[in-house]
C-alpha cells in the first residue's frame, strides 16, 4: 500500500527544496505538472522586465546596449547556465531557439568530419531535432543521411565508421528515458564520430556533466525547466577544443571578431561568440536572466533526489489507485534511467488529460496516446502528486473524461 495524504505532507515538511515554491507564481489549487513544456513565472521577473521596458528601452534607448549590458546578455546568461550542465565559463551561450542552435552545432560538427555522411539519432527523438537534420542534409550538398534507431539498445550497434555525428536528446521528451551520456559519447569518439546532445529535458531537471562526459556540442531550452518564459531563448555549448576553429554557417555580425568594425567580410570571433548570429531578443533575454537567478541557491543533487522521489511516488500511486483502467507505464521504472517526467499510455489519453486540466491538474498529451506528467522539483510538492493521482483515479472511475468537451482539440496539444 502506497502512502496516504498525511504521509505525503510529511515528506513536504522534510523537503529541503520546499521553500523555493513560493518564488513561483502558481495560483492556489493548481497542480502544475507541465513545467517540462513551459515553466511558470517567478516572483521578481515581471519587475525586472518592467525595468527593462521603462528604464532601459523606454528612457535610455540605444545607450542601453552598453549601459544596461544588453550586448553581453548571451554570454552572461551562458555563464549562469554553465554550472547546471557541467560546462566551464566561456563554453555556453544563450541565443536563438533550440532548433536553430541545433542547426548551427550540427553543421559545425559535420564540417569536422567531412568524410563521413551518417547522423545517428532516435526515431522517437523530438521531431524538430530530426527535421533540422533533414533540412541541413538537403542543403549540405553531400549525401548525408539520418540513421534512426528504435530504442536505446540499438544505439551502440548503429555507431560505426560512417558516422559523423550521434545526436541524441539526453532525456527523451516522450518516454523520459535518460541516456548514458558518458558511455554513448565514449562509444561515439571511439569510432571517430562527434556527440551532439540536446538537453531540453535535462537542464534544470537533473545534474548534467558535459565536460565530464567529454561531449562535443550541446543545445538546450530556456522555457522548460529553466522557466524563462514562452519562447525564451535557448542555449548552446561548444567544447573548448573547437571554440576558436570550427565554423558554423549562420555567420551573422554578432559572431564577427569585431562586429562594430562593420567590415565587408566575415571574420569569426576567436571564441564561442562565433556561434552568435544576430541581435538578441533583449526583453526575452532579460526575463530569462531574472528567471535563472534561483539556481545559484539550488543544489542539483537535491533536485535530482526530489525528482526521483516524486516520480517514484507517482508511479506507485497510479499503479495502486488506477489499477484496472488500462494505463500502461511508458517511462522507465528504474529511477536512474528516468528523467523528471512520467508517462502513461491510454487509448483515451487526450480526453483524460482534458478532464484532468478541467480539474486544475495540468499535464500534457503527446500523440498518439500519451499522458505526460513533468515533475519540476522546485515547485511540485509530494502532496500535489498524491492529489493528482486522486483526481486521475476519480476521472477514470466515473468515466468523467467521456464527454464531448474533452475531445475537441486545439491547434496546440
Ligand atoms: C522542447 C524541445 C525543443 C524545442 O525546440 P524549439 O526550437 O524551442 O521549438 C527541441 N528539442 C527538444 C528535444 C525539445 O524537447
Amino acid at each position: 500500500m502506497a502512502l496516504d495524504r498525511e504521509a505525503a505532507q510529511e515528506m513536504d515538511r522534510k523537503d529541503s527544496l520546499a521553500g523555493f515554491r513560493e518564488r513561483f507564481r502558481l495560483r492556489d489549487g493548481l497542480i502544475y505538472l507541465d513545467g517540462n513544456s513551459l515553466g511558470p513565472l517567478q516572483v521578481g521577473v515581471e519587475e525586472r522586465v518592467r525595468q527593462c521596458l521603462e528604464e532601459e528601452w523606454g528612457r535610455d534607448l540605444i545607450a542601453s546596449w552598453n549601459k544596461a549590458g544588453w550586448y553581453t546578455l548571451p554570454q552572461r546568461l551562458g555563464e549562469k547556465i554553465a554550472p547546471l550542465i557541467g560546462a566551464g565559463p566561456g563554453d555556453v551561450l544563450v541565443t536563438d531557439s533550440t532548433s536553430v542552435n541545433l542547426f548551427k552545432v550540427l553543421a559545425a560538427a559535420l564540417s569536422l568530419r567531412p568524410d563521413r555522411r551518417v547522423i545517428v539519432s532516435e526515431r522517437s527523438n523530438f521531431p524538430t531535432d530530426l527535421y533540422m537534420v533533414e533540412g541541413l542534409a538537403r542543403f549540405a550538398g553531400r549525401d548525408h543521411s539520418l540513421r534512426l534507431v528504435d530504442g536505446p539498445d540499438e544505439i551502440e550497434n548503429a555507431i560505426d565508421e560512417d558516422v559523423a555525428v550521434v545526436m541524441l536528446t539526453e532525456v527523451n521528451y516522450r518516454t523520459g528515458w535518460m541516456h548514458d551520456m558518458k558511455a554513448i559519447t565514449r562509444r561515439t569518439h571511439e569510432s571517430g564520430g562527434l556527440a551532439v546532445w540536446d538537453l531540453a529535458h535535462s537542464a534544470g531537471a537533473l545534474p548534467v556533466d558535459l565536460a565530464g562526459a567529454d561531449a562535443d556540442f550541446a543545445v538546450g531550452c530556456g522555457y522548460k525547466y529553466l522557466n524563462g518564459g514562452p519562447g525564451a531563448p535557448a542555449f548552446l555549448y561548444v567544447a573548448p577544443r573547437f571554440q576558436n576553429s570550427v565554423m558554423q554557417p549562420l555567420s551573422g555580425w554578432f559572431g564577427h571578431a569585431d562586429p562594430f568594425a562593420m567590415a565587408p567580410s566575415f571574420e569569426a570571433a576567436p571564441t564561442i561568440h562565433r556561434f552568435l548570429t544576430g541581435t538578441p531578443p533583449v526583453i526575452s533575454m532579460v526575463a530569462l536572466e531574472a528567471s535563472l537567478d534561483i539556481w545559484s541557491d539550488v543544489s542539483l543533487s537535491d533536485v535530482r533526489n526530489k525528482s526521483r522521489a516524486l516520480c517514484d511516488l507517482f508511479i506507485e500511486l497510479v499503479e495502486e489507485r488506477c489499477a484496472g483502467f488500462d494505463l500502461q507505464l511508458v517511462s522507465p521504472r528504474q529511477t536512474e534511467r528516468r528523467g523528471s517526467q512520467v508517462c502513461f499510455a491510454h487509448a483515451e489519453a487526450f480526453a483524460i488529460m482534458q478532464a484532468l486540466i478541467a480539474r486544475d491538474v495540468v499535464g500534457d498529451f503527446r500523440a498518439p496516446d500519451i499522458l505526460r506528467f513533468g515533475f519540476a522539483p522546485l515547485y511540485v510538492r509530494h502532496v500535489d502528486v498524491f492529489d493528482a493521482v486522486e483526481h486521475l483515479a476519480d476521472i477514470l472511475r466515473t468515466g468523467e473524461w467521456d464527454q464531448p468537451q474533452f475531445k475537441a482539440r486545439g491547434a496546440v496539444t
